[in-house]
């Protein structure tokens, strides 16, 4: 990439904090004070596969592909640190293009405190694609995992779920924040995010606890637009769109009963936090009935 674009993203940077060179020399150094162990994470967006330049302007695709990332790093409690950021350009396109990717991109990663450690530019005859490498540390109470939870533990979710093609999925707030004041003052056992619907992540959850996961129906919290959708396009009730839509990035956390009381009864996120089921003995995914007794429940979604 040309030089003016490198003398445009450094004075966008200024001084970092951990980064000791800034940008600039062949590799980045990164300083930390903390023992803390590291937690990484990386995801690659592609033009027309993940979003489309048609319905997203190219700020908001910088601003989620940095938001998938820390919406990976809230799944583990983790606190962000610094990302690497490598796009490849659409030729005719850079590179007022990749300032605007970044423009969007930046204004995110000031919001949490995120450092920008270096990347690559590059232009080419394809399709806009955008890799984003999320560097991030644990807090002194260690990682969230996916693995912990255990029968008896209460499932709870953050935010409202479904609808998010609505628009939310390229301008939501990963719950970076929530995940570590909780996992702070609260004790969790697992915890997730929602990337790919709530039924499809929580058999993920389940599976990686080796337990099961039982949701109850009526207790999901579905958001306006995936009611909106659900009126223009009666096909997928708002119930099902909120099981399996994606893009949600909510929180989905199992916690121990007693502290999934107190969780509840302190609502202490400027989001609702809400009691959607609970963990069970029967490996997978169910729905529990309003008698008491499960059903299965596919990954994809609701079924009637
Ligand atoms: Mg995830």
């Amino acid at each position: 990439m040309e030089l003016e674009f490198i003398t445009w993203l450094r004075e966008r940077t200024g001084r970092q904090p951990h980064l000791p060179l800034g940008l600039g020399d062949d590799a980045a150094i990164l300083q930390l004070a903390e023992q803390n162990d590291l937690v990484l994470t990386s995801d690659l967006l592609t033009e027309d596969v993940h979003f489309r330049l048609t319905q997203c302007t190219p700020q908001q695709v910088g601003y989620k592909a940095l938001a998938v990332n820390l919406s990976d790093l809230a799944a583990m409690a983790a606190r962000p640190i610094t990302a690497l950021v490598s796009i490849a350009l659409p030729r005719q396109l850079a590179p007022q293009l990749a300032r605007e990717i970044y423009e969007g991109l930046l204004s995110l990663a000031s919001q949490f405190n995120v450092t920008l450690a270096g990347g690559d530019t590059n232009c080419w005859e394809g399709p806009l694609v955008i890799n984003v490498a999320l560097v991030g540390q644990t807090t002194s109470r260690g990682p969230l995992t996916r693995g912990g939870a255990q029968p008896g533990d209460q499932l709870l979710v953050t935010g409202e779920l479904g609808g998010s093609l609505a628009g939310r999925h390229a301008s939501f707030t990963p719950r970076v924040r929530e995940a570590l004041l909780l996992h702070e003052c609260y004790t969790l056992s697992a915890g997730i995010d929602l990337s790919d619907g709530l039924a499809l992540d929580a058999s993920r959850m389940a599976r990686e606890s080796g337990c099961g996961m039982a949701l109850e129906m009526t207790a999901i919290p579905i958001s306006t637009e995936a009611r909106q959708m659900a009126r223009q396009q009666p096909a997928r009730s708002p119930l099902e769109r909120a099981l399996s839509d994606g893009e949600d990035f909510e929180l989905l956390l199992a916690v121990p009963p007693d502290q999934a009381d107190r969780l509840l009864a302190d609502q202490p996120l400027k989001i609702p936090l809400v009691r959607i089921g609970q963990c069970v003995e029967q490996a997978g995914l169910w729905q529990r009935n309003p008698d008491g007794s499960l059903a299965a429940l596919s990954p994809r979604g609701y079924e009637h």
